[in-house]
């Protein structure tokens, strides 16, 4: 097998996926139709396994392990740049990094804030599409939280990044590189704290994960096979989060990666969460929180609920009196996450003491819950603000 499986988003692929495409529901399955063909991004070794890798330095005329060697620089010592490849040839060096590890991010900008331990980047991907990713060091672990589209299909009315809607899904290797590139920074102590590792990825950037699913469930083999194959990081430690495509989740269930997932479900009752997540009005409610326990049965992993809190829209206490009823007894926490602004959005954050008494009540109904600590905000690299304005 050269590439992640036979429905790999990954570049010079012939899968339609990788187009850009559109949701169409068939009865009880999800499908994608490509609109028009786009030009693809570069092929890189991190859209290939390690087989794929070493049949295309054979078909460029290197020996398969020059493969191997440039893996372990990319994913394992985290040195992109081919002048230190002291292993590999000066001769060949240009030539194999140009074949393998071409860039794909180009950084248009960074905004940092918490002392330099928050870093927003903003990347402009070969055919001029912006993403952002977003580093978070904590004293004792450091999230990434990356991309998997350019823009979002999904059209959620709160979120900065819906507005401008999907421009197109990213490659396996664009999603795996915002990864490295954070680690290579890292690794070389250039993040306030001394060098260090990325531990946890979180898939809450740009776009719906599961709608790009086969060049994100690539991203996850890449980011949790061990090194050289990929980065090493734990299955643990990586989170999906979706607005629910229950097909998608049905299916990301039997994939036997532990991964948590995270659902995006901002209300507990239809008539709210058609408005506030419209493809709720494909998977209402009900399918969706059935998808998710089919996840945790699987996978023994606890499921997280995130629920944006919006002024006098969704935080009454009768609501969070729905929601405990709707998840308890199920191995699930809830993220309660204040809103953060967007510009010129009707769409504001709840008073604390709302918050309080919708987590209190929560909790009184048997349910585990917290308000998340929302890093990043004075950068708009929070969640549902990441909108790729330069
Ligand atoms: S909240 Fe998530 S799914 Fe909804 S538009 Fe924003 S990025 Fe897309």
């Amino acid at each position: 097998m050269t590439s992640d499986d036979s429905t790999s988003t990954g570049p010079g692929d012939s899968s339609a996926a990788s187009e850009e495409a559109e949701l169409r529901q068939q009865p009880g399955e999800l499908v994608f139709t490509p609109r028009r063909r786009r030009e693809r991004p570069p092929q890189h070794l991190a859209d290939l396994d390690r087989a794929g890798r070493r049949e295309k330095a054979t078909a460029l005329g290197f020996p398969a392990y020059r493969a191997d060697q440039v893996s372990k620089h990319y994913f394992e010592r985290l040195s992109p740049d081919p002048e230190s490849w002291t292993d590999v040839p000066a001769a060949q060096r240009t030539e194999l990094c140009a074949a393998l590890t071409p860039r794909l991010l180009h950084e248009v900008n960074r905004i940092s804030c918490d002392n330099g331990t928050t870093v927003k980047y903003l990347w402009r991907l070969f055919d001029g599409s912006l993403v952002e990713s977003v580093l978070m060091r904590y004293p004792k672990r450091t999230t990434m939280c990356i991309s998997s589209q350019a823009g979002c299909g999904m059209n959620c009315p709160f979120c900065a990044t819906g507005q401008s809607g999907l421009t197109r899904n990213l490659s396996t290797a664009e999603i795996v590189d915002q990864v490295v590139a954070g680690a290579v920074e890292l690794a070389a102590g250039e993040i306030p704290g001394g060098p260090g590792r990325v531990g946890n990825i979180v898939f809450m950037g740009m776009g719906e994960p599961l709608a790009n699913y086969a060049a994100t469930l690539g991203a996850v083999r890449r980011i949790v096979s061990p090194a050289p194959e990929g980065l090493g990081i734990s299955a643990r430690g990586v989170t999906i989060s979706t607005v629910g495509l229950a097909p998608r989740m049905r299916q990301l269930a039997d994939e036997g990666l532990p991964v948590t997932l995270a659902l995006s479900l901002h209300a507990p009752d239809d008539d709210l969460r058609n408005e506030l997540v419209p493809v709720n009005n494909r998977w209402p409610v009900a399918e969706v929180l059935d998808a998710a326990w089919g996840y945790a049965d699987r996978t023994h992993r606890r499921v997280s609920i995130e629920y944006a809190l919006i002024r006098e829209i969704n935080d009454q206490p009768w609501r969070a009196d729905l929601l405990a009823s709707l998840l308890a007894g199920r191995l699930v926490h809830v993220n309660l996450i204040p809103l953060n602004p967007t510009p010129g959005s009707k769409w504001t954050a709840s008073d604390p003491a709302v918050e309080d008494e919708f987590l209190r009540r929560l909790r009184a109904g048997g349910i585990a819950a917290t308000i998340r600590d929302t890093r990043g905000r004075e950068i708009d690299g929070a969640c549902g603000q990441l909108a790729a304005a330069q």
